[in-house]
């Protein structure tokens, strides 16, 4: 590779997947979520602003539930390969995320590091007055804003058909990195399917970390393939190892 500064990385649902964060599973076409009650959801059924106005209820037990399973996993050895690399590295480092989990935080980045582009499990967004609250609790069940006191907080995730968060700053970011690196993503969620194509616009190496081929292999200058609490170490060990081009 030839002399890197600015780095961007774009993570999805395989770097948790080894944390035993649930992932979608495609049946016939079909994407679902499975929870830890054995019921398996559709995307259209829990993961859309028409969802939540047809069902409120099921809506918010289906992210009270992933809320709530958040105390029974923990980070893994790419989470904290991620964060040695944003405490070790002197150039300029990008962390962003598709994921609505809190682990790259608890493998200790700082919060302000972590772009959650899809928003994030750990937060109520109030549909009265659109403030943001720290969410531990349930949802279901209409607690009261602590901002406005209106009951109308809802999950803080982007669902689809929403506009994703950081546009802007991930566009600007994609425009000076010398290396996009993309770990753990299916490739066929838009618009992150496209950071690896706006990256490349702009002149950057590009490198996937993923268990399997993604949809997007073919725009990658470099695909591996193998677990990420394998990969991300590895990947990070060399990258400190030759430090950044200032
Ligand atoms: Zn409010």
């Amino acid at each position: 590779m030839r002399e890197i500064c600015n780095i961007v990385v774009l993570t999805g649902a395989g770097l948790s997947a080894e944390s035993g964060i649930p992932t979608f599973r495609t049946v016939g076409g079909v994407n679902y979520w499975d929870t830890a009650d054995g019921t398996a959801y559709t995307i259209e059924e829990v993961c859309t602003p028409e969802a939540l106005e047809r069902d409120e209820g099921l809506v918010q037990r289906f992210y009270d539930g992933r809320r709530a399973a958040l105390a029974d996993v923990a980070p893994n050895a790419a989470h904290h390969a991620l964060a040695r690399l944003a405490a070790e590295w002197d150039g300029g480092l990008t962390i962003v995320t598709q994921n609505v989990d809190d682990l790259l935080e608890r493998a200790g980045l700082p919060v302000e590091r972590v772009w959650h582009m899809h928003g994030t499990l750990r937060s109520a967004l109030c549909r009265a007055c659109g403030a943001r609250t720290a969410w531990d609790g349930a949802l279901e069940g209409g607690p009261a804003c602590p901002v406005c006191g209106v009951a109308a907080l809802r999950p803080d995730i982007v669902f689809f058909g929403e506009m994703p968060h950081h546009m802007d700053a991930i566009e600007a970011a994609l425009a000076d990195a010398d290396l996009f690196v993309s770990i753990g993503t299916s490739g066929a969620v838009y618009p992150a399917a496209g950071f690896v194509q706006t990256a490349r616009h702009y002149g950057a190496q590009t490198l996937e970390l993923n268990l399997d081929p993604s949809a997007g292999s073919i725009f990658f200058d470099e695909t591996r393939l193998g677990r990420a609490g394998t990969l991300v170490p590895e990947w990070v060990a060399a990258m400190l190892a030759v430090g950044a081009l200032r």
